[in-house]
C-alpha cells in the first residue's frame, strides 16, 4: 500500500542520515490506532488500520517508504554526546495533510540503526502506549504535539531491568523530528556546509518568514525561541513536566517531543521532579523555563558561526535575544495564570493574587488541576450557580486543609480582583474552564492503565483514560473519579523512562 509519503529529509547532506529499514518482528499486531488522526492526516484510516500491524512493524512496509534513521548530538543531563541519533527509530516519509502541512511518519522501537551505541533497538509496550497517551492528551489540551498514530505489538519480548517484558513499536507523527541536537551535531564538528544546509531546510519547513531576514540564522534562533516561550508557558499552564529536557528531546517547531518519564502535577510543588533518572532535579517544574533557555543556548553555538564571521559579535546578538527568556515564558504564564483565576485582563494586583495562589498551595499541597477547576466554581454565577459554589469551596477548604485562615485571605484577595472586574453571569467560569482542565492525565492513572496492558494484555483501562482525556476540558458526567487526585496510596513520587 502507498501511502503517498515524501522524502525531504532524505535531500539533506549525508551526515544528517542513514537509510536503514526497520527490522522484522515476530507477531505484529496492532494495539491501538487513532483513526482521527489518520483521517486528518488524509489517510485511509480503515484500510491504514486494517494493515498497522504490517505497515509498521518493517515486516511489509508502506509501498513509499524510503525508511532512515537521522542522526544528532545532544547534551544529555548537561553532558555533550557527540553522536547520538535514532537508535531505535527510523523516519519512513513525510505526509501532506489536507492543509498542505508536513508530517514525519516515524516509527519508534523498530529495531537497530547505525546509532543504536549499545542499545537493542527496540521498546517495551508500557513507555509506548504511555507515549500515545500522554501525547494525545497534550494535543487534546491545546498544546503543540507530536502526535501518536498507532502502537504496534511486535509478539517479541525486550529485556529491560524489570526482566521481559512485551515488546511494541509507536508510529508517531510530528512537524519534523528537527531538534536543537539536529544542529549541534554539524555545528560540533564544525561542518559548515551541512549547517549551512540544514538552517535552510528548517526555515524552508518551519519558519519561511525568517528565511529572508538579514541574518536568517539569528532570525531562526528567535523564532525557536519564541516557540518555545509559548511552549514551555503551555506546559506551566497544565502543570506538566517533561523530566528529559535534553537537546536532543526539544523540538524546533516548537512541539512537546519525546515523551519519557513525563508527568503531570497532582499536587503543587514548583520543585517536582518525577524522573528517576533526573538526580539533581536538573528538569523540575519550575526549572523548565531555564533549563529550555540552557537550550536555546546550545542551539545559539552551533548556529554562531552563521550569524557573524566575528565571533563576538555573533555571541552578543545570539545573547540578547536569549536574555530574555525565562522573564518571557514568565510573562507568558502570567497571562495563563491571570486566566486560570477569571482575570484575564486584569493588571498587577491580579499576578500578586495568582502568586500567593501558588504559595498557599504549595504551603498546603493543594492538588494544581483541582483547585484551579474548582475556582471556576467558586466564581459561576450561571444556572446552578449555588450548588456549583458550594462545591467548589468545599474542594478548595479540603485541598488547603492545613491552612484555612490563609485561604480566607486569600479569597478575599481574589474577590476583591474580581468585583473590580465584572462579566456577564456565568461567562466568566466558562473561560476559566476552558484554560483549566477537569481531566488530566494522572499519574496512578496512567500507571494502572499501562499495568494492564503490559501484564494482562487488558486494553479496557487504557482505552477508558484515553476517552476521557481527550476532551480535557468538558464536564463529562459519570467520569468524576478520573478527575480526582490519588489516595495517598495510589501516589505515583517516581517515573522511569523505561528505554
Ligand atoms: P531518549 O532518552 O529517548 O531521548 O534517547 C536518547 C538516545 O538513546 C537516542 O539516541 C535514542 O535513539 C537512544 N536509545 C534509547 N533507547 C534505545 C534502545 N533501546 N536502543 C537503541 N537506542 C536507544
Ligand atoms: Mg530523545
Amino acid at each position: 500500500m502507498k501511502l503517498g509519503l515524501k522524502h525531504s529529509w532524505a535531500q539533506l547532506p549525508p551526515l544528517m542520515h542513514t537509510a536503514v529499514a526497520p527490522l522484522p518482528v515476530a507477531n505484529p499486531y496492532c494495539l491501538v490506532f487513532n483513526r482521527a488522526l489518520a483521517t486528518e492526516l488524509g489517510l485511509d484510516a480503515k484500510a491504514v488500520e486494517a494493515q498497522a500491524g504490517l505497515l509498521f512493524s518493517g515486516n511489509a512496509l508502506p509501498d513509499d517508504a524510503q525508511p532512515l534513521a537521522m542522526a544528532y548530538a545532544g547534551h544529555q543531563f548537561g553532558g555533550f554526546s557527540p553522536r547520538l541519533g535514532d537508535g531505535r527509530a527510523h523516519l519512513l516519509g513525510e505526509l501532506i495533510d489536507s492543509q498542505g502541512k508536513r508530517h514525519d511518519l516515524h516509527l519508534k522501537g523498530s529495531g537497530r540503526t547505525p546509532y543504536s551505541r549499545g542499545g537493542d533497538g527496540r521498546a517495551a509496550v508500557g513507555p509506548m502506549l504511555r507515549e500515545y497517551l500522554i501525547s494525545e492528551a497534550m494535543h487534546a489540551l491545546g498544546l503543540p504535539t507530536t502526535r501518536s498514530l498507532a502502537v504496534i505489538g511486535t509478539g517479541e519480548p525486550v529485556l529491560r531491568e524489570d526482566g521481559a517484558l512485551p515488546g511494541a513499536i509507536l508510529v508517531r507523527t510530528a512537524a519534523s523530528h528537527l531538534r536543537v541536537g539536529s544542529f549541534q551535531y554539524p555545528g560540533s564538528r564544525g561542518d559548515i556546509d551541512t549547517l549551512r544546509a540544514l538552517l535552510d531546510y528548517t526555515l524552508a519547513r518551519h519558519y519561511p518568514a525568517a528565511a529572508t531576514a538579514a541574518v536568517p540564522a539569528l532570525a531562526l534562533l528567535q523564532a525557536v525561541a519564541d516557540q518555545q516561550a509559548l511552549l514551555i508557558a503551555n506546559w506551566l499552564r497544565v502543570g506538566f513536566v517533561h523530566g528529559v529536557m535534553n537537546t536532543d528531546n526539544m523540538a524546533l517547531s516548537g512541539e512537546t517531543i519525546d515523551y519519557g518519564p513525563c508527568a503531570f502535577l497532582d499536587e503543587y510543588d514548583a520543585n517536582k521532579v518525577f524522573s528517576s533518572i533526573d538526580h539533581q532535579g536538573r528538569y523540575a517544574f519550575m526549572n523548565q523555563p531555564l533549563l529550555a533557555q540552557w537550550n536555546l543556548a546550545r542551539l545559539a553555538e552551533a548556529l554562531l558561526p552563521l550569524i557573524h564571521a566575528d565571533a563576538d559579535a555573533a555571541v552578543q546578538q545570539a545573547v540578547a535575544i536569549l536574555e530574555p527568556f525565562p522573564a518571557r515564558v514568565q510573562s507568558h504564564y502570567a497571562q495563563h495564570l491571570r486566566a486560570k483565576l477569571g482575570l484575564p485582563d486584569a493588571g498587577q494586583g491580579a499576578d500578586a493574587v495568582a502568586q500567593n495562589l501558588l504559595q498557599l498551595m504549595q504551603h498546603c499541597g493543594a492538588d494544581y488541576t483541582l483547585t484551579f477547576r474548582a475556582l471556576a466554581d467558586v466564581a459561576d454565577d450561571g444556572p446552578n450557580a449555588a450548588q456549583r459554589q458550594a462545591t467548589g469551596t468545599a474542594t478548595l477548604q479540603q485541598q488547603m486543609a492545613a491552612d484555612p485562615t490563609g485561604l480566607q485571605q486569600w479569597l478575599q484577595q481574589w474577590r476583591a480582583q474580581l468585583d473590580a472586574a465584572p462579566a456577564a453571569p456565568g461567562e466568566r467560569s466558562r473561560a476559566m474552564r476552558r484554560v483549566s482542565p477537569a481531566y488530566i492525565a494522572r499519574n496512578h492513572l496512567v500507571e494502572a492503565a499501562l499495568a494492564s496492558a503490559s501484564t494482562d494484555a487488558d486494553m479496557a483501562p487504557f482505552k477508558a483514560l484515553l476517552q476521557v482525556v481527550q476532551h480535557p476540558y468538558d464536564e463529562q458526567p459519570g467520569q468524576e473519579a478520573f478527575a480526582l487526585p490519588p489516595l495517598p496510596a495510589q501516589r505515583v513520587t517516581r517515573t522511569f523512562c523505561g528505554t
